[in-house]
């Protein structure tokens, strides 16, 4: 099989995450058809290569040094938002914009995802992370996902296209097991119905509480770490002292803890060193291991040591 042509080479990965900071994908590529992603993925298989699935990258820490194998970006691909049925039932491509979708779904009057309004990313990112806030999160609508399962290299011989229940995923706080290691891309969502005036009042009230509590002036992923039992990761934080802490261009947010901000020029050593600091002084402090929520890119295992 030929090299499916649409594969480029060291494309910068930072303008593709939120943080704003990473170095270049040995490949990259951004198939716009089905076809051409399974063409990726038996490429990878052949070549050996190790694969990334990249949503909107609003959870990544991706290495200075970049990604050493393909990035496969699905933004914007997989894009279909859909009507929903009678019953409540949305089909959503795995690429589509968490926000819009949201929004889309309290204005035509159907409840269960309008407290997510605000968390940036895709469809397909929010499926892999549960993202969740306000006590709701997307797992608990979600009927079935359509993926590819591929191994934790995304490389196979021979993509098949499955369909998998949602209690196959194994979610739970802020993790869904069994999509590691897959390409999501759809899924089936059963909404209730609900008032859209009403809806639409959450939505805006949401979106206006994070603005109040969240420094979305500055890049970040949103919170470096899992809230742990019972307590606060930014509370913790604040506790050790971190607050407005500052380590090269990352800084701990003044406003919310839980934050690190890219305040301009950060690396992602910055960051990286900051998290491995705040995690073993918070332990030192109070005896709680911080679980991180940002997902690290390109790493080798000596500099994961710690986080
Ligand atoms: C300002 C800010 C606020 C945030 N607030 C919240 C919040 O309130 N709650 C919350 O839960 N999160 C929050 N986040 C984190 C982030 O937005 C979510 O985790 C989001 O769901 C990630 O989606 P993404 O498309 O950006 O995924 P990416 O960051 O691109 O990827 C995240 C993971 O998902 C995988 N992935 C992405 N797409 C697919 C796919 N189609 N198939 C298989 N794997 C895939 C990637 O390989 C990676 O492992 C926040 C982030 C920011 C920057």
């Amino acid at each position: 099989m030929a090299r499916p042509t649409d594969i480029r080479e060291n494309v910068p990965l930072a303008p593709f995450t939120t943080y704003r900071i990473g170095g270049p994908a040995r490949y990259y590529a951004r198939p716009a058809t089905r076809e051409a992603l399974a063409d990726l993925l038996v490429w990878a298989h052949r070549e050996d290569i190790p694969g990334f699935i990249l949503g909107a990258g609003s959870n990544l820490l991706v290495s200075d040094r970049g990604y050493p194998g393909l990035v496969i970006h699905l933004q914007g691909f997989l894009g279909e938002m859909g009507e929903p049925s009678a019953e409540g039932i949305w089909e959503v491509g795995a690429g589509t914009g968490l926000f819009p979708w949201v929004r889309r779904t309290a204005r035509r009057g159907w409840a269960g995802v309008e407290a997510l309004i605000g968390i940036p990313g895709t469809l397909g990112g929010a499926l892999r992370m549960n993202a969740g806030a306000f006590n709701q999160e997307i797992s608990q609508v979600l009927e079935r996902v359509e993926l590819i399962r591929t191994g934790g290299r995304y490389a196979t011989p021979e993509p098949q296209i499955i369909q998998i229940q949602a209690a196959e995923a194994g979610f739970a706080y802020r993790k869904a097991p069994g999509l590691e290691g897959t390409v999501i891309l759809s899924a089936r969502f059963r909404l209730q119905p609900g008032d859209p005036e009403k809806l639409m009042r959450q939505v805006r009230e949401v979106v206006a509480l994070r603005r109040n509590r969240q420094p979305l002036q500055w890049p970040s992923c949103g919170s470096v770490f899992k809230r742990p039992p019972n307590d606060f990761a930014g509370r913790l934080i604040e506790a050790a002292g971190f607050k407005g802490f500052q380590l090269g261009g990352a800084q701990v947010s003044p406003r919310h803890a839980g934050f690190i901000l890219n305040t301009g020029g950060a690396t992602a050593a910055d960051v990286l060193n900051l998290i491995k600091r705040i995690i073993q002084t918070v332990r030192d402090n109070s005896g709680v291991t911080l679980e991180r929520e940002v997902i690290l890119v390109g790493f080798d295992d000596d500099e994961l040591a710690g986080t």
